[in-house]
């Protein structure tokens, strides 16, 4: 695969990150990752927008990544990624090598740009299905808005979600449900949907905005509030929405049936409207 490091488009093998990178080092990055349906990229402009507001809020040196577009469409293309159903290029930033410290590096000091794409195929069958999800304490900081390269914490939740036959976890903060190790979760109460405010413990998911723009169209009525945890357990429906999961259905939640057990119908809605706006329809769905 050909990858992107630094200003050159490289053999992925023949790339050599120092270990005095602060993101190796501090994990003082920040990444985007998106999805190109038969090569066509899928919000393309808010992704880079999102990765120049956190290296704004972490105080990069560098704030604007005008090479964002270019870079992801040679890559897709290099790699002759363009024909498949869907492919995802992954894009980060580091504050660059310096000596170890917290403090920040001298002035000048280059960031660290690294991306590559990868050909991404959809289970299908956990769209059509659904999928179970798991409830983990959220222990992360609370600057979550910020799409960090330190993702310790959803790794260890990813993970206990995994051990326990889930595929996603989902943080719950002072008995509000907040969003998932890799996905923004919204469930649906009486014909109404609701999920978490954009407050510093989410992330401001590109996905989540479609789904929630694409719900006020369909007449579907939106609570961006807080979601307690009692209200997510009493849901009649939920999903978990991201990049990578797109518009996921859980029929099963710590171990109980979601509503009937089965992806209901408002969800199947938000499915059909997305995959409508992607391009690409999602195999089996009505
Ligand atoms: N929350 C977290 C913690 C995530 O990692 C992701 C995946 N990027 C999301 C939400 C969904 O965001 P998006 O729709 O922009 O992929």
């Amino acid at each position: 695969m050909i990858s992107y490091f630094n200003g050159n488009f490289v053999p992925a093998g023949e790339i050599h990150i120092s270990p005095d990178d602060r993101g190796f080092l501090l994990a003082d990055g920040i990444y985007e990752v998106v999805r190109f349906y038969r090569g066509v990229p899928f919000r393309l402009e808010q992704h880079r927008r999102r990765l120049e507001a956190g290296a704004a809020a972490l105080r990069f040196e560098r704030c604007e990544f005008p090479e964002f577009e270019p870079v992801m469409q040679r890559l897709v293309e290099e790699n002759r990624l363009g024909d498949e159903e869907s492919s995802t290029v992954y894009f980060q930033v580091t504050r660059g090598v310096a000596a170890r410290s917290h403090a920040f590096p001298p002035a000048g000091t280059a960031a660290t740009v690294y991306a590559a794409a990868r050909p991404f195929v959809r289970l299908q069958n956990e769209i059509d299905d659904g999928v179970a999800a798991v409830t983990v304490r959220d222990d992360r900081w609370s600057r979550c808005d910020i799409k960090s390269i330190a993702l310790l914490p959803n790794t260890l939740a990813h993970q206990a979600a995994r051990e326990q036959g889930a595929v996603e976890a989902i943080f719950l903060r002072d008995g509000l449900v907040q969003e998932g190790s890799h996905s923004n979760v919204l469930c649906v109460k009486n014909g109404v949907a609701h999920t978490a405010p954009l407050t510093g413990s989410v992330l401001p998911g590109i996905t989540r905005q479609v789904v929630l723009a694409l719900c006020r169209d369909e007449g579907i009525p939106v609570r961006e509030e807080d979601v307690p945890d009692s209200l997510f357990r009493d849901a009649d429906e939920i999903a978990i929405v991201g990049t990578t999961v797109e518009v996921t259905p859980v029929v099963e939640l710590d171990g109980k049936p979601v509503g009937a057990g089965e992806p209901g119908p408002l969800v199947r809605v938000m499915q059909e409207r997305f995959f409508a706006q992607t391009g690409v329809r999602a195999g089996n769905l009505p």
